[in-house]
């Protein structure tokens, strides 16, 4: 038998795996996709993310991201970070990072993907294998979430992602955020040649359409060879708990609010560790689960209600007038 069984093999999947091999557990992990995988991302680890890498021995080369700026067509919010640089990383170099720290600790990666899986006192089984724990970590979408009747329907608006790459040599060491008149767009250098820029948006945002509504970035962006387009949502999901039995979930699949504050790698991360520590024994997994989000999804919540009606307008503005007020809002997503 197992002790966790890991259905998705992202960066929260792998990422509960080498936590679950230091605690000393085995693990399998159970991934569709050949890896590296690549997914529509702002590809910005915030700075607290990067401690929480390093205690899994994962280090992956990317930008240093010095802070936060919130711009429009006038104005600009500054922010650095007091807490040392977070880092832009490629997708798929911090999923091959993980893996291959994954693959020394000794995780058994299978290609396949989940369908029904049975629950039952002491066990759980899949696939022609028998685990002592399941951990859902299957993204926005998780059918495991769905499957054991966690799933809850999300409270409006709906926002969706679109992300695309310049080969550009970044301009800045921020990640700037260029607020437009429905949707958001984040630039963020991830290597010496190459800008991520993702546009976060209502349904039927149209990234080229986006842009267009913002004219400096348009022209940094204009003629420079770009990347396929990737996309992803309805980015919030919702969940009535994050365990059912011997099952967990970690990750966007234990629910989402946006990716308007950059957090998501770093939540799941946290979730990763105190899902696994709750197996060997550690505080319960739903409270911590509580505390870990409580943050994001207030501050998150909030910021999406204000970016999705009237008092967008009134966001950069505000930044500017109250750069306390800005400021403290970027240390708390550097946490
Ligand atoms: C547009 C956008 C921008 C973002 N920007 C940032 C940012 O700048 N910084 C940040 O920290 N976060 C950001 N996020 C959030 C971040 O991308 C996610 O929080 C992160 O990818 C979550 O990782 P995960 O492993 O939980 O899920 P995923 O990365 O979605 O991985 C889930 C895995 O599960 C697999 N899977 C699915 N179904 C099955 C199945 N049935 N069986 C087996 N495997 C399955 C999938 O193939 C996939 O590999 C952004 C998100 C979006 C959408």
């Amino acid at each position: 038998v197992i002790d966790v069984l890991i259905v998705g093999g992202g960066p929260v999947g792998l990422a509960t795996a080498i936590e679950a091999r230091l605690a000393g557990l085995t693990a399998v992990v159970l991934e569709p996709r050949h890896g590296p995988i690549d997914k529509a991302c702002g590809e910005g680890l915030m700075p607290g993310a990067l401690p929480l890498l390093a205690r899994l021995g994962v280090d992956p080369a990317g930008m240093p991201l010095a802070g936060i700026s919130y711009r429009d067509g006038r104005r600009c919010a500054d922010h650095r970070f007091s807490s040392g640089p977070g880092r832009g990383v490629r997708r798929t170099t911090l999923h091959a990072a993980l893996a291959a720290r994954a693959a020394a600790l000794g995780v058994e990666t299978l290609v396949v993907r989940v369908g029904e899986f049975e629950q039952g006192p002491d066990s759980v089984a899949a696939d022609g294998m028998r685990a002592r724990w399941l951990i859902g970590a299957d993204g926005l979408h998780s059918s495991v979430r769905r499957r054991v009747g966690l799933e809850r329907s999300a409270r409006a608006p709906r926002r969706f992602g679109l992300r695309r790459h310049f080969a550009l040599a970044p301009w800045s060491d921020r990640i700037e955020v260029h607020w437009g008149r429905s949707a958001e767009a984040y630039v963020t250098p991830v290597a010496p040649d190459l800008v991520s820029v993702c546009v976060l948006g209502p349904a039927r945002t149209d990234f080229d359409s986006a842009i267009a509504g913002m004219p400096a970035l348009a022209e940094r962006l204009a003629g420079v060879d770009a990347g396929p387009l990737a996309g992803a949502g309805a980015l919030r999901q919702a969940t009535t708990s994050v365990r059912a039995g011997r099952v967990l979930l970690v990750g966007d699949a234990s629910g989402y609010v946006d990716a308007i504050t950059g957090e998501g790698l770093r939540l799941g991360f946290e979730h990763a560790h105190a899902a696994i520590a709750s197996i060997a024994g550690g505080p319960g997994y739903e409270a911590e689960w509580r505390r870990i989000t409580r943050g994001f999804r207030v501050l998150t919540s909030t910021l999406v209600t204000a970016a999705s009606g009237p008092a967008r307008r009134a966001i950069v503005p505000t930044a500017v007038a109250l750069p306390w007020l800005y400021g403290a809002a970027v240390e708390r997503l550097a946490r």
